[in-house]
């Protein structure tokens, strides 16, 4: 049999950071594209690949029973596949596992919440066995509300690496966070240790951003209420706004909120609100809305940044006003979810240290929850015995290219200098 093609180069490819793309060119695995940033997979990259395919999906049909199949890459057809065998395959028709160009899509249904989240740890294993001792599979938590989990498997990566994500360690614990991790409840409220003000309205003329606001009344931004207006559209084709609150000095994630507005409004779809929009519920008041006087059919949600806090500054609902001495509990109480978005400013939820940006390669994505909350057909069959339904659904990618760029990356002398 003849010889694979494999072109050694000395040079790295020109304006490549990632060490793991300069690592395959240079061993002759791939041919990387610099016009479009394309990496293109020579014979020992597709041999790579093909390797790793049949090793994950042997160790997820072992175990987990994720059933290998090919369906042209179509998601719909999977699930009609698995509508189609589960009333007399059961078990066997519920894991299923499919190659999609440089992917590995897995999709599983559960009747309840603890069966799909043990098969999302049987896929959680079989990708840590695939990159052997060298890199082990770091699984970090990202957005979770009830019901609703999703979780990364990373490696870690230089900054600049193609593909790789931003995320936060802990200096003092080591734990680990991604910009949509949950962060807990702080144990101390916003002004805890000053007694309540009274609400009183002040005239704030062209204060209409956080920062403008701070300087104008030269306030800390932690003590002020950043007001986020959303549109709602119903599956029923009707439109809700939705006025979301979050400490000043934070940002909301929209990972976290979607994850509150699949559970709170199962099917709805969400964006920001438009000027017409705001001024049709709100009147003129863009940049001044506030917690306290919002029309009764305006659904609210407020971040735990700002549970308990005393003494905030708020818009005022009415243009160039704000509102200070804003206290939870007396003024405004709308219900409560984790919203916030990771940053360095965010104390480690372990320890309460402080955290440090790090660079990690992203090498499965995992999503646990109920169906209709991720607006997924319920999978259901009718028998002798009455209608069965698999309600709970876990859903998953493997990201092969990225876990080829790692091993190459810490491939002896793979590293090569410029
Ligand atoms: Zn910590």
């Amino acid at each position: 049999m003849a010889d694979i093609f494999v072109p050694r180069s000395k040079n790295p490819p020109a304006k490549v950071k990632d060490k793991g793309i300069r690592a395959l060119v240079m061993n002759g695995a791939g041919a990387y594209n610099a016009k479009n940033g394309e990496l293109l997979f020579l014979p020992a990259a597709l041999l790579e690949k093909n390797r790793l395919v049949s090793a994950l999906f042997a160790e997820l049909l072992r175990g987990g029973g994720f059933q290998p199949v090919d369906c042209g890459g179509s998601d719909e057809a999977v699930f009609s596949l698995a509508e189609r065998y589960v009333r007399e395959y059961r078990e066997k028709a519920l894991c299923w596992a499919q190659e999609k160009g440089r992917e590995v899509s897995l999709y599983c249904w559960g009747e309840t919440s603890e069966d799909v989240l043990l098969k999302m740890q049987c896929a959680s294993l079989a990708i840590q066995g695939l990159t052997g001792s060298r890199a082990a599979v770091n699984y970090i938590t990202d957005t979770t509300i009830s019901s609703y989990k999703a979780i990364k498997g990373v490696l870690p990566a230089e900054k600049g690496s193609d593909g790789a994500i931003g995320a936060f360690k802990c200096a003092g614990c080591g734990a680990e966070f991604l910009p949509d991790s949950e962060c807990r409840r702080q144990a101390k409220p916003v002004n805890a240790d000053f007694t309540e003000e009274m609400l009183q309205d002040v005239y704030t003329p062209g204060a209409h951003t956080i920062p403008l606001l701070c300087e104008f009344l030269n306030v800390p931004a932690e003590t002020t209420l950043k007001a986020m207006l959303y549109t709602l559209e119903l599956p029923d084709g009707g439109k809700k706004i939705l006025f979301a609150m979050i400490r000043g000095d934070r940002d909301i994630s929209i990972s976290k909120l979607a994850a509150w507005v699949g559970e709170n409004c199962p099917g709805a779809m969400f964006r920001r609100a438009g000027e017409s929009e705001i001024v049709k519920e709100f009147g003129e008041v863009a940049g001044f809305c506030g917690p306290v006087g919002v029309p009764g059919h305006v659904l609210t949600v407020a971040d735990l940044s700002l549970a308990d806090g005393k003494n905030f500054v708020v818009g005022g609902n009415r243009p160039d006003y704000h509102r200070t001495g804003c206290c939870w509990g007396r003024d405004f109480a709308p219900p409560l979810a984790d919203l916030a978005l990771y940053t360095c400013e965010t104390p480690c939820a372990n320890c309460g240290g402080r955290l440090r940006e790090t660079w990690f390669r992203p090498v499965c994505e995992f999503e646990c929850g109920e169906s209709a909350i991720s607006k997924e057909p319920v999978l259901a069959c009718r028998d002798r015995d009455g209608e069965h339904t698999w309600a709970h659904r876990f859903s998953g990618k493997v990201f092969l290219e990225q876990i080829i760029l790692a091993m190459y990356e810490n491939k002896d002398g793979g590293n090569g200098n410029d």
